[in-house]
């Protein structure tokens, strides 16, 4: 297939152009940085099927050829107010590329009878009420909070896919993503797993919002990949949860992390200054992605951790 994937110079996009190419696709990344890493892309260039196209998906989107897919991960995705690339600082970005990047990406999608993903998030659930989120949840946002311009696009986003899966009849699907980690995360976005890491790799003190009693469930990024390309391959139209449902409190998460690293560093428990919105507990219910994709993620918590220590130590030279 020819498959055009925004978001290409980010954490999962990246993961998921390796993946395509590694599966035989010829592929063309778009992306206009605005959380992304250029250097992100050096894994990526030189390959003889990967081109590359900087591009603001909010504006429209012409793409040479004929494609075969299309899949959108172009957003701002780190909640963190204290990363100059967190949505929170990039509000009218991150409701642009949900809501105009998607409504392109979908006219792309329709205009070459291409298949069309949706990156969407356990964020459209918003602070669930239900626990764990099955797909057939509706969610618990507030319209107005700091988080709401990512978890509102996103809402948005899938309105619209849907809208042309059921006017148009194109052939989409949309992935809810839960928290996913592993190589090629940028150090600097201010999100759980690469704070708690580079924090433990210098020594410094591990920050903690609030009581750290919140939870999230962290799947590796090879499992996710697989399921995602899972989905794309599929012939799903409805919303699959992807994400691993082993459950940790942000204490103790924050503890595996420092015994893994061992470099004498403390927690500190911080207000959080990320307003009432932080969802209190996050768990995907899978059932739907085992029972129609056959997909389970299989990679230990400890394993996929030491792998993004692994990377992100190379990434501050640290020795
Ligand atoms: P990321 O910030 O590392 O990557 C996002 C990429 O999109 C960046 O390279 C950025 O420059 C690019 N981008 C943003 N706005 C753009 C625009 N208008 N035009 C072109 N490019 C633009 O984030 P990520 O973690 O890789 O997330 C990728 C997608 O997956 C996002 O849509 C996000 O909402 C979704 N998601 C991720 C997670 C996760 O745990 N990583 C969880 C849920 C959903
Ligand atoms: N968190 C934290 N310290 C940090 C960064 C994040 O305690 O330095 C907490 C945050 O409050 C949230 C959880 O870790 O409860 C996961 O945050 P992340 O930004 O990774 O993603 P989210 O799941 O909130 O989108």
């Amino acid at each position: 297939m020819r498959i055009l994937v925004t978001g290409a110079a980010g954490f999962l996009g990246v993961n998921l152009c390796q993946r395509l190419l590694d599966d035989d696709h010829e592929v063309i990344g778009m992306d206009n940085f605005v959380s992304g890493n250029s250097e992100n892309l050096s894994r990526l260039s030189g390959h003889p099927k990967f081109t590359f196209i900087r591009h603001d998906v909010s504006d429209y989107i012409f793409v040479p050829g004929k494609l075969d897919g299309v899949m959108h991960f172009a957003s701002p995705a780190s909640p963190n107010p204290s990363s100059p690339f967190g949505y929170p600082n990039l509000p009218i970005q991150t409701m642009k590329a949900g809501a105009l990047g998607t409504h392109n990406t979908l006219g792309v999608a329709l205009a070459n009878d291409a298949r069309y993903m949706l990156a969407s998030t356990s964020e459209i659930y918003g602070d669930p009420l239900e626990h764990p989120q099955k797909e057939s949840y509706w969610g618990h946002v507030d319209p107005i909070s700091e988080r709401s311009v990512y978890d509102e696009a996103k809402r948005f986003a899938e309105a619209l896919t849907m809208a042309y899966h059921r006017f148009h009849g194109v052939n989409t699907c949309i992935v809810r993503i839960f928290n996913t980690y592993g190589p090629h995360m940028q150090v600097d976005d201010g999100r759980a797993v690469p704070n708690f890491i580079t924090q433990a790799l210098k020594g410094e003190a591990i920050t903690i919002y609030g009581d750290g009693e919140q939870t999230r469930s962290f799947c590796y990024v090879d499992d996710l990949i697989e399921g995602i390309v899972t989905l794309m391959y599929s012939e799903e139209h409805y919303p699959i949860n992807i994400g691993n449902p082993e459950e940790t409190t942000i204490k103790q998460f924050a503890e595996v992390i420092n015994k893994l690293i061992d470099n004498g560093s403390s927690l500190e428990f911080l207000p959080d200054s990320r307003g009432p919105g932080d969802p209190q507990q996050r768990k995907p219910d899978i059932s739907r992605a085992q029972d129609l994709l056959g997909w389970s993620p299989k990679v230990p918590l400890e394993e996929g951790l030491q792998n993004t220590i692994d990377y992100f130590t190379e990434q501050l030279n640290i020795k």
